[in-house]
């Protein structure tokens, strides 16, 4: 029998960029598998099996019936790691919950298609079971994916930098683009990606979640002196951070919300309350 820890992978919704990161990943990498047994991997084989001990799980919880399949996952595994933003934080599938679900699926589905598709509000895994360890990113990085299996098969929980990402833009030696002009959400972004997008010339999108304790405010403040209309503040804010802000309630910085073809505006004192969004069980 093999002594390599057995592993799996798992995908809910997502576009499974993640996943084919992760195949990438392994082909560069491919002493990786001389340390692990993957024994479920829909992306890359046909082989299932409920046998293992790390579960990797691309995507976000948008239906009912994927509860009861994350617990099983949850059950099974010794560790349970998110891969992506769409696992890690909701990501863009949470740009949804801004509006009412049905809504959201006549607009998606048309009035005849929605019966027949399943949904609810998209929420992070971790907000249905207990997540050991998060590879953020949209997609997720692969060398942090290959260092995140170096560590765990260490025994060591791989750590999150707690700062944000401005400090690995100015190692970088990037000018800075939000003092160019160029809205930027660096400031509030959790460090770990090198300062990728800033790098190549394009603002920080935020897609590896919020830095702990950033000033979301601060950070509207420096996207409305470039002139930014609130609607496209609005949507940089809520592109991967959605759930984020749905959680902190009245608190988020937001100046509107609206239908999804934007016909409906709420004042900013008004916006983002918890009732907003529909509930898993009213969906
Ligand atoms: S995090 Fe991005 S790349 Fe990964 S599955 Fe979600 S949408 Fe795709
Ligand atoms: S470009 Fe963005 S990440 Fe870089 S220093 Fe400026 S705000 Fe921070
Ligand atoms: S710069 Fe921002 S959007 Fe780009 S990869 Fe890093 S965290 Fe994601």
């Amino acid at each position: 029998m093999s002594a390599k820890p057995k592993v799996a992978f798992f995908d809910f919704t997502s576009c499974e960029g993640c996943q084919l990161t992760v195949v990438d990943a392994l082909q560069t990498h491919l002493g990786l598998l001389d340390l692990i047994e993957i024994v479920e991997f829909r992306e890359a084989m046909s082989e299932h099996s409920d046998d293992y001990q790390i579960a990797f799980v691309e995507g976000s919880c948008t239906r009912a019936s994927d509860e009861e399949r994350l617990r099983k996952i949850r059950k099974q595994a010794a560790l349970v790691v998110a891969l992506g933003a769409c696992a890690h934080l909701g990501g863009v599938n949470a740009m949804k919950n801004r509006w009412p679900i049905e809504e959201v699926q006549t607009y998606v589905y048309g009035e005849s298609g929605k019966e027949y598709y399943e949904s609810y509000m998209a929420r992070p895994i971790s907000a249905v079971i207990d997540v050991d360890v998060s590879i953020p990113g949209c997609p997720i990085d692969r060398l942090e994916f290959v260092r995140v299996v170096q560590q765990l098969l260490q025994g060591c929980t791989p750590k999150l930098p707690d700062y944000s990402l401005c400090v690995e833009c100015k190692l970088s030696e990037n000018a800075c683009l939000n003092k160019l002009g160029k809205p930027c959400l660096g400031p509030i972004t959790r460090a770990g990606c090198n300062a990728l997008c800033i790098s190549y010339g394009d603002g920080c999108e935020g897609c590896r979640g919020f830095a702990p304790e950033a000033n979301l405010d601060y950070m509207r403040q420096i996207l409305e002196e470039q002139n930014l209309p609130a609607e496209i503040i609005d949507a940089k804010f809520t592109l991967f951070n959605a759930y984020a802000l749905q959680e902190m309630g009245g608190d988020a910085p937001l100046a509107g919300n609206g239908s999804p073809n934007g016909s409906r505006r709420r004042s900013r004192k008004q916006n983002w309350p918890r009732s907003t969004f529909a509930s898993p069980e009213e969906a």
